[in-house]
């Protein structure tokens, strides 16, 4: 069994969507009761760090990230996107929610190359796989599991990093940044048509992206199959040195984003998966991100799948 890390701070609370915005702090808030009452594994929290600048510009430009910044209104909410998908906001207490969600990925590299008894979990909004290098979307504004990629390359001479994404949604995000770079294999499965659009199958970049568009209606085991044969069995072969997790649990029956029919239970075989090929490839280092996933009752219970599977070898 491995050490579970969550990185979290309060911050991250304080990020404001305004009302009956689907991405809230009782996202966290859930996740965060659920984790104080595991028995089953080792797990513990720990305060995420403010990510550093020239850490983010690994991946976005400095005049983007000071445009976001500047951006943040000093009372109410602004949003940043164009019709028809208005519905990224920054609130005054932004920046800081922004940096401590970057800086959780940052720091879980930082665990998860000293220590190989290890993995961990970034308990973090706003989420970040849909922001692109300069474009936020999707609730997202920097893309957080992409920084951290390029993170575990430019410290620690990593040579192939996999993205592996099940939420429902698409990584546009995570797609554009990596589409031209064959040191970088991004994954993922997702309803389709749905936000944001992209991941087609043939969307294939140079030969390091795999999409699996799924329709909507299907059940776990459906789901889970398409994963095996269209994701995992790529990944096998990519053989990563580190693997990467876009986990949003929005795929999860009662979730109100979408329409795919998994349970709670789903999620544990999902990252099994996932897990079985880190240890055959990467040395079992694994840091998992979390996206979306919108009904809390859902989030809660399928994020305990994900962490149980996630201690297990
Ligand atoms: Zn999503």
């Amino acid at each position: 069994m491995k050490e579970i890390i969550v990185y979290f701070h309060p911050d991250c609370l304080l990020q404001n969507n305004g009302d009956n915005h689907p991405e809230r702090k009782h996202r966290l808030e859930v996740i965060l009761q659920m984790i104080n009452k595991i028995k089953k594994i080792k797990i513990s929290i720990k305060k995420s760090p403010l990510a550093k600048l020239e850490i983010i510009n690994l991946v976005h430009p400095k005049k983007y990230i000071e445009e976001i910044f500047l951006l943040i209104p000093k009372s109410g909410l602004q949003g940043i996107e164009k019709e028809p998908y208005a519905d990224t906001y920054l609130c005054p207490d932004s920046k800081n929610a922004i940096l401590r969600s970057c800086g959780a990925g940052i720091a879980s590299a930082d665990t998860i190359m000293k220590d190989n008894n290890k993995r961990t979990f970034c308990l973090i909004r706003p989420p970040g796989h849909h922001a692109e290098t300069i474009r936020a979307n999707g609730f997202c504004f920097i893309n957080n599991v992409a920084v951290t990629a390029r993170y575990l390359q430019q410290k620690y001479k990593i040579n192939k990093v996999a993205i592996v994404d099940f939420d429902v949604h698409h990584g546009n995000g995570s797609q554009e940044i990596f589409y031209n770079d064959k040191t970088v294999s991004y994954g993922s499965i997702h309803q389709s048509p749905l936000f944001p659009g992209t991941g087609l199958e043939e969307e294939i970049g140079v030969g390091n992206i795999f999409n699996a568009p799924i329709k909507s209606g299907i059940n776990g085991k459906e789901f889970i199959s398409i994963f095996n044969n269209k994701i995992l069995a790529k990944l096998d072969k990519f053989k990563p040195e580190v693997i990467l997790i876009s986990a949003g649990f929005d795929a999860h029956k009662r979730d109100p984003l979408a329409n795919i029919n998994l349970n709670s239970k789903d999620f544990y075989h999902i990252t099994k998966g996932i897990v079985q090929i880190a240890e055959n490839h990467s040395q079992g280092r694994i840091i998992s991100f979390l996206e979306g996933g919108y009904d809390l009752v859902a989030l809660s219970e399928s994020a305990y799948q994900h962490l149980l599977a996630l201690a297990e070898i």
